[in-house]
């Protein structure tokens, strides 16, 4: 009978990190994820169960001068909801709403959903777009990661043994910023995505482009960035954008698989679709 060992503080949970061997315990959140895989697909011999659920630090949005910062513990529905994530982040208030249904969103966390590290995690191309940092504790310490240094490969995170999420930072965006999210998927509720896409466009006051930052999921092994696409956006005018060229240069960021929701090539082509329609109706 495995052990399910619930702290009430973030020390007290390191501590207890810090004292179980790491190929026995589970980390546990919401446990929308880890219970499905436990059930479903994946059953592992766990022999500690280590549930977040009941740890205070890990729930709470605090917005600060610079930015937000939310525990890993805050649930998607929290998150929709949250006045300051609406006015400020309102792509992440839309990627927690078209996370699964309204039950799923009252029990999975943020910090779970990143974690879980599926490539089509719904609010991953928001905090890549965001240029969010991952707030990690273990222990020795706490460290900031740049969000898009997490994903190391196929549900593989940099999250080491004996260490946990904390929290997610996100910076608070310029004067002149406009966001774009879109989640395309079978049905418009429900449906894993095919392609996900977040974008957050910094224009100046000319339609220069300053910033363009595109967070993709289901179109590689993980969420990801198109750096080829920003290095030929940033500096730019809109006016001289070529929809050719953003073909060109998703094909060279991105090489999608065919699965079971979708091919490479129609994923090839809705993303670079869904790039111009970002620069030109992004707001
Ligand atoms: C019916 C259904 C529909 C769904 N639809 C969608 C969807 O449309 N889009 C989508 O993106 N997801 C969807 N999901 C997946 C899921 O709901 C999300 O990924 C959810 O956000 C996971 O959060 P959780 O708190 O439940 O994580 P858990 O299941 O508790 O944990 C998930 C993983 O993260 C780890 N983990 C959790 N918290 C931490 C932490 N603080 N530090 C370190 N590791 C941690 C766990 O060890 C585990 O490996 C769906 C799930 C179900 C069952």
């Amino acid at each position: 009978m495995a052990e399910w060992l619930r702290p009430r503080h973030m020390n007290e949970a390191l501590q207890l990190l810090a004292e179980l061997p790491a190929e026995r315990y589970q980390i546990i959140s919401g446990g929308t994820d880890v219970m499905v895989a436990q059930q479903l697909s994946a059953p592992r011999d766990i022999a500690v169960w280590l549930d977040l659920s009941a740890i205070p630090e890990l729930k709470t949005v605090e917005v600060t001068t610079e930015g937000i910062r939310i525990g890993a513990g805050v649930t998607l529905s929290e998150l929709r909801r949250h006045p300051e994530v609406q006015k400020h982040w309102p792509m992440l208030a839309a990627s927690a709403a078209v996370t699964g249904a309204a039950p799923i969103q009252n029990r999975a966390t943020l910090g779970g959903n990143l974690c879980n590290a599926s490539p089509a995690a719904d609010n991953a191309p928001v905090l890549l777009a965001y240029a969010a940092h991952l707030e990690i504790a273990g222990p020795n310490g706490t460290r900031l990661l740049p969000y898009e240094q997490f994903h190391l490969g196929y549900r593989q995170t940099a999250l080491a043994a004996h260490e946990l999420l904390q929290a997610i930072h996100i910076p608070f965006l310029p004067a002149g910023s406009r966001a774009y999210y879109r989640k395309v998927g079978t049905r418009a509720a429900q449906a894993i995505a095919k392609v996900g896409i977040a974008a957050w466009i910094h224009f100046d006051a000319g339609q220069g482009i300053i910033v363009a930052r595109f967070g993709l999921a289901s179109v590689a092994a993980t969420p990801c960035l198109l750096p080829m696409v920003s290095h030929y956006l940033e500096g730019n005018h809109l006016k001289d954008v070529r929809e050719s060229t953003i073909r060109e240069k998703v094909s060279s960021d991105i090489k999608p698989v065919d699965d079971i929701r979708s091919t490479a090539e129609y994923r090839l082509e809705v993303t670079s679709r869904l790039v111009w329609e970002a620069i030109h109706d992004a707001h």
